[in-house]
């Protein structure tokens, strides 16, 4: 039976910090994640991929906000819903230039994450999203739009922002769907942006709220809900790092999910990045997965058979 991975890619799979976010350029990274990807399938794996979307979903924000004296502004959740759109839409068109002679099929599902408006981020929510604003303007907007605005920098002449709840993932309301999909061979982009997030309102009907899920945190969910065999989160780096950003930085080559703890607590991987993830690969292993893996996009293949990365392994 073929092994099936879920595949988390990080922001420079899409848009890299330099770049000002054209078509082209996105075109272009997707296209290079695709090639690795391609070559996973070719391996023989079941693939389900997931990314993020905070570049594309902060500069939809601006539009929004320039354009709303000709056209609405659409609701933070629905921006998520067009960046699954536009994501999947370059991801499946590489993916199915580089595998249909292979015969394999490639689907976008647009996908809603079930939160709880009990989550405690609801009352305290620390997710900045959407462009930087000066004191003022950052005032005007939240009391405009009933937004929560912090500042976010120390200083600087912008250092305010739009913040949200970042509430933790309980479900997948598509699970269902992508697992059949999956289970029939075709290569599915689900879950982008860390899923729509949405609630069970009074009615029992789902519905949406200006949210954003950590996209690693979404996918083990995923990762969990599909019956993955394998979490691997592609992102810049080959390792993570002992003691990062000190001269006595150690790659870690395996951790078991309790080694994992013991890094988190001593503070070895930074929140709001290697965190997160370390977090959601520990937490695939800890409810029953194989295997996580964090590596770099270039070193995925070589990662996934053994020769590289860092392996989170049950205890
Ligand atoms: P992505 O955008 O790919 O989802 P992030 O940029 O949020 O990922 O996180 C990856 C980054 O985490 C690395 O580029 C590195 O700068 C940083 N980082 C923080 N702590 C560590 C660590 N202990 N080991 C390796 N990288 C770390
Ligand atoms: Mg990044």
């Amino acid at each position: 039976m073929s092994k099936r991975v879920m595949i988390a890619l990080g922001g420079n799979a899409i848009t890299q910090p330099h770049e000002k976010g054209t078509f082209e350029e996105q075109m272009t990274n997707v296209g290079t994640a695709a090639q690795q990807i391609a070559k996973i399938a070719l391996n023989g794996y079941e693939i389900v991929i997931t990314h993020g979307n905070g570049p594309q979903v902060g500069n939809l924000a601006i539009q929004q906000e320039q354009g709303v004296h000709m056209v609405p502004a659409q609701p933070l959740f629905v921006l998520g819903s067009m960046t699954q759109g536009q994501i999947g839409y370059m991801m499946q068109q590489n993916l199915n230039n580089l595998l249909s002679d292979e015969g394999k099929e490639v689907a976008t599902i647009i996908t809603q994450v079930i939160v709880s408006k009990d989550d405690p981020d609801f009352q305290d929510p620390t997710k900045p999203v959407g462009p930087y604003y000066d004191e003022e303007t950052a005032k005007r907007l939240g009391a405009e739009n009933d937004w929560l605005v912090k500042k976010v920098r120390p200083s600087g002449d912008k250092p305010w922002r739009r913040v949200v709840p970042s509430p933790k993932p309980l479900g997948i309301a598509e699970a269902s769907v992508i697992k059949k999909l999956v289970e029939d061979g075709t290569i599915v982009i689900a879950s982008g942006g860390g899923g729509i997030p949405v609630f069970r309102n009074g009615e029992g009907n789902l519905e949406g709220v200006d949210a954003v899920i950590d996209k690693d945190r979404a996918g083990a969910k995923l990762a969990e809900e599909v019956g993955a065999n394998i979490y691997l989160i592609l992102t810049d780096v080959e390792h993570a790092l002992l003691n990062y950003g000190t001269d006595k930085e150690e790659p870690v080559k395996e951790m078991t999910v309790d080694q994992a703890k013991k890094y988190q607590a001593e503070g070895h991987f930074k929140a709001g990045s290697m965190g997160p993830k370390v977090w959601a690969a520990l937490g695939f292993v800890e409810r029953g997965g194989e295997h996580a893996i964090i590596t770099s996009l270039d070193k995925a293949v070589d990662a996934l058979e053994g020769k590289t990365g860092t392996h989170i392994v049950p205890n």
